[in-house]
């Protein structure tokens, strides 16, 4: 089956399309016309929904796909297959019915899930260490978390973990949750952004002696929620999004560990296609409710 797979974020919605079956391992899906496109979000929901539409229409167009599976940012209902809250990155996405839009608008049968989860469950089911539990960190806007258990892919399976909302710096900067300091204020790909002055992110770890409060910053507050996430018990803590593929942090990074912690600290695979592909893979192979 040919899935049109989409994944929205606050910045861009990236897309793809995967050919793959119920059952099929991760790894065997064939994946085709994996690019981005802005998300357009502060012009408003109009604008996102129209950038929703314009790319799913681009994906059928292009490879005839007979399906969509729908990563987004914000909590939501499986079932209903409703965003339930969005935070101000995607105005307009609270209470919006966003399976029901989209199957009306293609006719196709369609799933929508969290982005975090989406990504984690790319991450872990494509890792040959999936028959254990393990905590996928994503880095992306903010920073994801989610503790994945090992068996069929359900609601219980997946774990909201909120490590990016844990305090790393009582008087730091707000945080859109209403705290402050909040982990992914520092270990995020915009924390880095923030902290640098610098948008493309590969040269600033290019460029250390540029910018060494950022990246040292970042490193910190990664640490502290690699470290979190194995308090949770869990054997593994694989680290995801797009800044894990950049290179020249993740050896200083893991460098922080003792040899014992960091031998299982593992660097996801996927990038910045996790969210798409986990959405796929959750629509074939899923049952949830919220996430
Ligand atoms: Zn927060």
């Amino acid at each position: 089956m040919k899935i049109a797979c989409i994944d929205i974020g606050g910045t861009s919605i990236k897309r793809l399309c995967a050919t793959a079956e119920k059952g099929m391992k991760l790894a065997d899906y064939r994946v085709e016309g994996f690019d981005s496109a802005p998300t357009r979000a502060a012009e408003g929901f109009e604008a996102i929904r129209s950038a929703v539409f314009d790319s799913i229409s681009a994906l059928i167009d292009t490879y005839g796909c007979e399906a969509i599976a729908i990563s987004t940012a914000g909590t939501v209902d499986w079932d209903r297959g409703v965003v339930t809250f969005a935070t101000a990155a995607l105005p307009g996405f609270t209470g919006y019915d966003i399976v029901s839009d989209v199957k009306a608008k293609f006719g196709l049968p369609v799933r929508a899930i969290n982005d975090a989860t989406a990504a984690a469950v790319a991450e872990h089911y494509i890792d040959k260490f999936s028959r254990q539990s393990e905590v996928v960190l994503t880095i992306g806007t903010g920073l994801g978390s989610a503790l994945i258990r090992p068996g069929k892919l359900c609601a219980e399976s997946v774990t909201d973990l909120h490590i990016g909302h844990v305090c790393f710096d009582e008087e730091g900067v707000p945080c859109k949750c209403g705290k402050r300091g909040c982990i992914e204020q520092y270990a995020s790909a915009s924390a880095l952004r923030r902290m640098s002055g610098e948008d493309d992110l590969d040269k600033v770890f290019n460029d250390y002696c540029s910018y060494p409060t950022a990246i040292e910053t970042f490193i910190k507050a990664l640490v502290k929620a690699v470290k979190l996430a194995f308090e949770t018990g869990v054997k593994r803590v694989v680290v995801g999004g797009g800044v894990a593929e950049i290179k020249g942090w993740w050896g200083g990074f893991l460098g922080k560990f003792p040899y014992e912690m960091s031998s299982r600290i593992g660097r996801a695979q996927l990038g910045n296609r996790a969210g798409a592909l986990g959405a796929a893979y959750a629509a074939l192979n899923g049952q949830f409710k919220n996430q």
